[in-house]
């Protein structure tokens, strides 16, 4: 007995950067892809089959997308404090089972957690493989491994790097294999490392990231890098890592090296691009909005490069940040590829499915429309060749179907505001004799500034005093 959908007269996108089949129709037969074509039909049909056809005329058919870059648990963190202090394990746990559901509502059909606390995202994968939870097929790392000079130990050396923090702290080849060994046993399909924040420096010697990236391969996970800058996408290409993060700040030369080594670069530009672009909307400093604009024009520079070298680019988000919330933008990031690193519409939509399978160890099975893959298919309204923002809008992601199956979500719900893990800030400004008794002035308060409600209360208490005195 077998189930077949039938998709029909749709715009068929493949995801392998090959031309769209005008008129063309997709027969899902369980959870394969049976067929893909002009004229098709279905069958040989069994007496107990079942058969669904959908219309897509006008419509776009096109595979899932992938983001690589994806960290489930960090729960549209507004500071660093509500990623690594403050939020329990088990109720970051929660949460990240309700925002999985979120991306999967926006057509990611797969994503790879590229780190952060404890093993929740590996959790989440299980959870989603036993379908208690609905999501996208997934793959995830445990704790970013870092150094004291790199990503995730940010806070002063009394406090160290919490065991609830994102990253875990190697300073020695053997505390970064321990861990690597400790992470494998735990089930993670890959490892990340956690390299200098910035790129300005090389929180890793190139020694030490071989090292790292013979253990992971000897225990079959796959190992990726947080590299900004030269010098650590030259490390993480000598000890041949499996793909790399970021690569803002690249030489010709380790463009060159990069594009000999075949090793996709993952260049994550929606966390910069939205604090550059929205930023101020929300109350981000103007001089923080500046230092990323500034980022992304030498990203722009190196990625143009990288391109036109034949890297393979593939698509990730950072989604994660308050800047980046769960299921909100994923596919702007197929925009910013085309802004910053001279992409096509086609080119774009390849690195953000066929390209991008690899991160989920399914490049055989998912991530274009071809005979034999499984079904992880999008139909869109409209033609994202025309216009690549439509793949942001909720509205246009019509139908969104995994493994075969259309998912059914309740969108009301899904739109539900949640609580934020709020700062311990204890008091907007100082209150001084001179403030109360003889007309002191309060700061410019902005009340956006604020993380806390009580803190924005009485912000506007301060204003409304400001105001009327
Ligand atoms: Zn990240």
């Amino acid at each position: 007995m077998s189930s077949w959908l039938l998709i029909k007269g749709g715009t068929v996108i493949d995801g392998t950067g090959g031309k769209p089949i005008q008129n063309g129709s997709v027969l899902v037969k369980d959870d394969n892809i049976e067929n893909v074509g002009q004229e098709i039909s279905v069958g040989p049909l069994q007496p107990a089959d079942s058969v669904v056809e959908i219309d897509a005329r006008g419509k776009t058919v096109m595979p899932g997308l992938i983001d690589a870059h994806c960290h489930t648990s960090f729960g549209e963190a507004r500071m660093q404090e509500e990623q690594d202090l403050y939020t329990s394990h088990e109720l970051r746990t929660l949460r990240s089972a309700w925002n999985v559901t979120k991306v999967l509502r926006s057509g990611v059909t797969g994503i790879s957690d590229p780190g952060g606390s404890y093993f929740i995202g590996v959790g989440i994968r299980e959870g989603i493989r036993e379908g208690l939870i609905q999501g996208p097929r997934m793959t995830s790392a445990g704790r970013f491994i870092s150094t004291s000079n790199g990503i995730s130990d940010w806070y002063p050396s009394s406090v160290g790097v919490p065991d609830s923090s994102i990253g875990k702290v190697a300073n020695t080849v053997d505390e970064m294999v321990t861990e690597i060994r400790y992470q494998a046993k735990n089930g993670v399909d890959l490892i990340k490392i956690g390299d200098s924040i910035l790129g300005d420096t090389e929180a890793f010697s190139t020694d030490e990231i071989k090292a790292m990236s013979e253990a992971a391969h000897r225990l079959n996970t796959r190992i990726t890098m947080h590299a900004r800058g030269s010098n650590n996408v030259d490390s993480a290409i000598a000890a041949e890592l499996d793909w790399i993060m970021h690569g803002n700040t690249l030489t010709d030369d380790t463009i060159e090296r990069l594009a000999d080594s075949k090793i996709p670069l993952c260049p994550t530009l929606l966390l910069p691009g939205n604090l550059a672009e929205f930023g101020t909307e929300v109350g981000v400093p103007t001089s923080t909005r500046d230092a990323y604009a500034r980022l992304l024009e030498s990203t722009a520079d190196a990625l143009h490069k990288v391109r036109e070298a034949g890297v393979t680019l593939i698509s990730g988000t950072d989604t994660g940040f308050a800047a980046t919330p769960y299921g909100e933008w994923h596919a702007r990031e197929l925009e910013l590829l085309m802004r910053y690193a001279g992409m096509t519409a086609l080119e774009a939509i390849k690195a953000a499915t066929h390209d991008c399978a690899l991160v989920l160890g399914e490049e055989h099975n998912v991530g274009s429309i071809s005979i034999g893959k499984t079904a992880d298919i999008l139909i869109v309204d409209g033609n994202p060749l025309e216009d690549i923002r439509i793949l942001q809008d909720p509205a246009k992601i019509e139908t969104v179907i995994l493994g075969g199956v259309v998912q059914i979500f309740d969108d009301e719900v899904l739109q539900q505001k949640r609580p934020y893990e709020r700062a311990q800030h204890i008091c907007p400004q100082e209150i001084t004799y001179d403030l109360v008794y003889n007309g002191g002035e309060t700061e410019q308060i902005d009340l956006r500034e604020f993380d806390n409600e009580n803190q924005i209360d009485l912000a506007r208490e301060l204003i409304a005093k400001e105001q009327t005195s």
